[in-house]
C-alpha cells in the first residue's frame, strides 16, 4: 500500500510503502530485540527460526525484557501485553507471505543468510522490501543473491535492541529511494536514530568497535594484562561503560570472530587478522554470555574471568 510522497533534493520520489507487517528471520539476542521493538511500535510480527523451540527461547525473552520495561515504568501493562499479541511464530517461512518488511537476523555467515533468501524470496509479495541486520556482510553481495536487489537494504540494530538507540542504515549499490525512504520512516517510528554508512566491511560502528575488541583479545594473549586488568583499564582509564572483553562476550565470540574475518578478507589488510585467541574460545563454543562462557563464566552468582 502506498501513503504520500516525499521529496529528495531534486529527485522526486513518488510514493513510501506503509509498512504494517514486519517478518523476523532469527529469533535470537538481536532477533528478539527487533522484534521486541517492532511490536511495541505497533507493527505486527512474524518471528522465525530453525524451530518453535527457539522462536519460543525468543519470546520468552521478550516476554521478560518487557516485563522489566514495565518494572521501570518505561512501558505499560497494556502496552506489554498489546505488543507480545502481536508477535506470531512463524517457524513456516509461508506465513510471512504478507509481509510488507522481512529483516534477516539469523546468524553472521554469508552462506546461511542466502539460503534464508533463496527460501524467503518465492513467498514474499514482489514489492515487500527484505533487509538483512549483518553486522559486516556486503549488502551488494548479499542483495545479489535475492530476487529484488533495489528492495534490498541493511538495517543494522545496535545491541541490546530495545535500549541502544542507533541504527545504520546502509545501501547496496542497486537499492531504490523508495527502499531506503521507507526503512528511514520504519526505523523513526521505532523511535531510533539513523546513521547512513556506505556498503564496506563492517560498516562504520564495527569497523572501529571490533579492532578495538580483538586488540584487547591480543593484549589478553600477549599476557600484557588479565582479563579483569584489560577490561578495568578501559572502563577507568578510557570512561568506557563496559570493558572491551566484557563488550565481546556481550556481543558474541562468534559474531566478532565472523565481524573480523570479514574485516580481514574484505580489506585485505593484516591489521585485521583475528586474534588466534579468540578462534580458539569459539572453537571450544564458549561464545559469550549466550553460552554462559567465554571471557567471563557466568555460571555462577558473578561473572567470574575465565583466564
Ligand atoms: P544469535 O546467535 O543470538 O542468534 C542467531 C539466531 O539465528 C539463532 O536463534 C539461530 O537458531 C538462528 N538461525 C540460524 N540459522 C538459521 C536459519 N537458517 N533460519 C532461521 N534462523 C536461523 O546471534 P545474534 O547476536 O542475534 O546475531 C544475529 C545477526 O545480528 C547476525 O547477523 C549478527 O551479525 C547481527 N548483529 C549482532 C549484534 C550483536 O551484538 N550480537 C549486533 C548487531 C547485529
Amino acid at each position: 500500500m502506498v501513503v504520500g510522497a516525499i521529496h529528495q533534493g531534486s529527485d522526486y520520489v513518488d510514493m513510501v510503502m506503509e509498512i504494517k507487517k514486519v517478518g523476523i528471520i532469527g529469533a535470537g539476542q538481536m532477533g528478539n530485540g527487533i522484534a521486541h521493538v517492532c511490536a511495541l511500535a505497533g507493527y505486527d510480527v512474524g518471528l522465525g527460526d530453525l524451530s518453535i523451540d527457539r522462536i519460543e527461547s525468543g519470546l520468552a525473552s521478550i516476554n521478560g525484557n518487557m516485563a522489566r520495561q514495565v518494572q521501570k515504568g518505561l512501558i505499560t501493562e497494556e502496552q506489554r501485553t498489546g505488543a507480545l499479541d502481536r508477535i506470531k511464530p512463524a517457524q513456516d517461512l509461508d506465513l510471512l507471505s504478507d509481509a510488507d518488511l522481512v529483516i534477516e537476523s539469523a546468524v553472521e555467515n554469508e552462506s546461511v543468510k542466502r539460503k534464508i533468501f533463496s527460501q524467503l524470496c518465492p513467498i514474499l509479495k514482489p514489492e515487500a522490501i527484505l533487509a538483512t541486520n549483518t553486522s559486516s556482510i556486503s549488502i551488494t553481495r548479499l542483495a545479489a543473491s535475492t530476487d529484488r536487489p533495489e528492495r534490498f537494504i541493511g538495517i543494522h540494530f545496535m545491541n541490546p535492541v530495545p535500549i541502544m538507540e542507533l541504527v545504520e542504515l546502509v545501501r547496496g549499490i542497486a537499492t531504490e529511494d523508495e527502499t531506503f525512504e521507507a526503512s528511514k520512516q520504519f526505523c523513526d517510528r521505532l523511535g531510533k536514530q539513523i546513521a547512513v554508512a556506505e556498503d564496506f566491511p563492517a560498516f562504520m560502528v564495527n569497523r572501529i568497535l571490533l579492532p578495538m575488541i580483538n586488540e584487547a583479545i591480543y593484549t589478553l594473549y600477549e599476557g600484557v594484562g588479565s582479563v579483569d586488568s584489560i577490561d578495568k583499564a578501559m572502563k577507568l582509564g578510557a570512561n568506557h561503560p563496559m570493558g572491551p572483553l566484557q563488550l565481546a562476550d556481550f556481543i558474541g565470540l562468534d559474531t566478532c570472530l565472523s565481524i573480523m574475518q570479514v574485516l580481514y578478507e574484505g580489506l585485505a589488510d593484516t591489521k585485521y587478522r583475528p586474534c588466534p585467541l579468540l578462534v580458539k574460545y569459539v572453537e571450544a563454543g564458549w561464545l559469550g554470555r549466550k553460552t554462559q562462557r567465554g571471557f567471563y563464566d557466568y555460571r555462577g552468582e558473578e561473572p567470574v574471568p575465565t583466564r
